[in-house]
């Protein structure tokens, strides 16, 4: 099933053609067009049904190529990129000119990232350019971690799509502002704020997601179809059994030692021990519990160190208002 040689030359094809690449990364699959190309850019918009002001991650082979993507490289963003490249870090930096507006939102920065997995790297090898590459998905829902994700999500909007497996993090990059000054974290994700902390050494600040920084940002983003509501660890199984009793057909998220079979719910998740194996599941399980019926999915929310500041995030956008009401 994984990407051949053959396959990532096709990709590579497509990609100058205009195209649209289906890409796995190692945190979720990206979306991939020639970053430097406005009609396939747009195509990627288009596909999504993404808001044209919501801007792209342009994906490079390696950090040697940061320079030709941006206008200046600070200290601190130069340390960042050489210890965590590749890997699930995206920075934001001061657009350079190679990059078009159209797949920076219009904004003046513009967010750069090395995935860290074979088959992606492999692909902006052959390319040899800028992959412009968002979640493949449709604006709002949630991530594809698979590629069987990718084809039900866009079917024919999307050219080709390389398969490399699931996504081994599961959950996006961590996004940081490193224009100058103090770096912040506007996105939490793969790489953790601890980690960050550890190589900056000083506190890193997560300011509120509503943040001017990142336009576009909508409070309902990464939601499954079932509405998804969040309360305290300890009444997560009395308020599944009572919305389960007035008719909803409920999926419940549960540590594995409560999630057993007593628990009147439609569907029950068996949340794992470790943050990072929930991490790579979130996305699967909002999927499987949107395949098996479930019209409302009742969680609370982790410990929010390491991947549970990202899954925290990820499941209070999940549960927040829906954009098109
Ligand atoms: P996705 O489409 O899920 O891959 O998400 C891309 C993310 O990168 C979104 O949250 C964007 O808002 C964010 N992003 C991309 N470019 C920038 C930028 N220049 N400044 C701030 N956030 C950005
Ligand atoms: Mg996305």
């Amino acid at each position: 099933m994984t990407a051949t040689t053959s396959d990532i030359e096709k990709a590579a094809e497509v990609l100058r053609a205009g195209g649209l690449v289906g890409l796995p990364t190692e945190t979720v699959y990206g979306l991939g067009a020639n970053a430097e190309d406005l009609a396939a850019v747009a195509r990627i918009f288009q596909a999504k049904g993404r808001p044209p002001t919501h801007p792209l991650i342009v994906h490079i082979a390696s950090a040697e190529h940061l320079d030709d993507w941006v206008e200046e490289v600070p200290v601190t963003a130069r340390l960042l990129a050489e210890h965590f490249w590749p890997g699930p870090l995206t920075l934001v930096l001061r657009r350079g000119r190679r990059v078009p507006l159209e797949a920076t939102g219009g904004l003046e920065t513009v967010a750069v990232r090395v995935p860290d997995h074979p088959v992606a790297l492999a692909l902006l090898s052959a390319f040899g350019g800028g992959v412009t590459a968002p979640s493949a998905n449709r604006f709002g829902s949630v991530s594809p971690t698979t590629a069987a994700h990718v084809r039900a999500e866009l079917g024919d909007a999307v050219d080709f799509v390389l398969d490399g497996g699931p996504c081994e993090v599961g959950v996006e990059s961590t996004i940081v502002d490193a224009t100058g000054g103090t770096p912040t974290i506007l996105r939490p994700g793969g790489v953790t704020r601890e980690d960050l902390e550890t190589v900056l050494g000083h506190p890193v600040a997560v300011p509120a997601t509503s943040g001017v920084r990142v336009p576009g940002q909508h409070p309902s983003h990464y939601a499954p179809r079932a509405r998804v509501v969040l309360v305290e660890p300890q009444k997560v199984i009395t308020e599944a059994e009572l919305a389960q009793e007035q008719g909803h057909q409920v999926g419940v998220f549960l540590p594995a030692s409560l999630a057993d079979a007593s628990v009147n719910a439609h569907a029950v998740v068996a949340l794992p021990d470790s943050v990072d194996a929930y991490a790579y599941g979130l996305y699967g399980f909002l999927r499987g519990l949107d395949q098996r019926g479930c019209d409302l999915i009742i969680a609370s929310l982790p410990v929010e160190e390491g991947l549970g500041l990202a899954i925290a995030n990820r499941l209070r956008r999940a549960a927040g208002p829906r954009h098109s009401v």
